[in-house]
């Protein structure tokens, strides 16, 4: 019986695995496909079949925004049947906003959609795009011992590492270990080989065909704390025009000042219907906020736990809840709750 060629869809975003140098200005510009492709000869030893689609104008992640996950979404949407998985070459700058946008947006994904880009351009001789797309590509066909993806979710690879993509973090603007999930097991370790961990890997209780949510509501903002916030500048903050929801991002186990002028101006806010959920500035752990004064003031103040979800995943989760058109009580109970592995509840 013939062996089943695996097909895979590359869509190609942007970002510094594509680059290549602006001779007038020295700076790195995003490039065409076919250049970035002519640069990886190898994959044709993959004996995949491989089809692409590009950006009309690559990008720097940098210019990444909510209609642009729209069209990745539907890129991968109207090509969902006629491939068995999907690689995603994307800046590293905002690689963990896009994967956790896309892991809300794609909803009962069982096929792969893997995000991949490098820390130096293709071109250049120590490059770790070509390693970074290629290893991309075989998980992207891998399959388990029933012929079922191995990777049936929104994932990161990068280097050595395979992550879950709502659980990621841009961690180094240099290593080429870039990305970490602080708070989620590794989906997978590469070295000589490709080794998933099994265990950690997303399986879908449902059956159902992909749900796809095209549509976020980019009305939420971060508020970060540091010592000598002013009440001028929070309070301005809080009375943004059209703010629906706000992640604030607070110290340690979840601990904000504790002055009964920041307790006032939180609760106001959530008293005007919007919907605050905290999550903590540090890189591990996460929000544990009946644990001090300094953070049972924030419950009692209506703001609701975010755990240990990353900001990028709060962010992208406010956005993926509020556009659905859900009302402020009923994206609160959501935001607590895990609704595609995001967060440890
Ligand atoms: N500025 C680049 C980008 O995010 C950085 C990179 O690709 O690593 O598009």
């Amino acid at each position: 019986m013939d062996r089943h060629q695996p097909h895979i869809l590359i869509i190609y975003t942007g970002g510094t695995i594509g680059m290549i140098e602006d001779s007038e200005t020295g700076t790195l510009k995003p490039f065409d496909f076919d250049h970035l492709i002519d640069n990886v000869p190898k994959i044709k030893k993959l004996d995949y079949a491989i089809n692409h689609i590009q950006f009309q104008n690559p990008i720097d992640s940098s210019d990444m925004s909510p209609a642009l996950w729209e069209q990745i979404v539907s890129y991968i949407s109207e090509n969902y049947d006629k491939y068995d998985g999907f690689v995603v070459l994307h800046g590293t700058d905002t690689m963990a906003y896009t994967a956790s946008a896309l892991s809300f947006m794609l909803g009962n994904l069982h096929k792969p959609v893997i995000i991949t880009g490098s820390q130096l351009p293709i071109g250049e001789v120590r490059t770790d795009g070509e390693e970074n797309l290629i290893t991309a590509l075989q998980i992207a066909a891998a399959t388990d011992s029933m012929g079922f993806p191995m990777v049936q979710e929104v994932a990161i690879l990068f280097e050595n590492y395979l992550w879950r993509g709502n659980r990621s973090t841009k961690m180094s603007a240099d290593n080429f270990n870039a990305f970490k999930s602080n708070n989620y097991p590794s989906l997978a370790k590469i070295g000589l080989g490709i080794h998933f961990n099994q265990e950690a890997l997303w399986r879908s209780p449902s059956r159902r065909p992909l749900d796809v949510k095209p549509h976020l509501d980019p009305n939420v903002m971060v508020i970060d704390l540091f010592p000598g916030l002013t009440e001028g500048i929070l309070r301005h903050q809080l009375h943004t025009p059209g703010i629906k929801g706000i992640i604030l991002r607070t110290y340690g186990a979840g601990n904000a000042p504790t002055d009964e002028w920041f307790t006032a101006a939180i609760s106001d806010a959530v008293s005007r219907g919007i919907v605050i959920i905290n999550i903590t500035q540090c890189a591990n752990g996460g929000v544990n906020d009946g644990r001090y004064y300094a953070g049972d003031r924030l419950v009692k103040a209506g703001v609701i736990s975010g755990h240990d979800m990353t900001t990028e995943a709060a962010i992208t989760k406010m956005m993926y809840l509020f556009g659905l058109g859900l009302t402020a009580s009923e994206v609160k109970n959501y935001l607590g709750c895990s609704l595609i592995g995001e967060v440890t509840v």
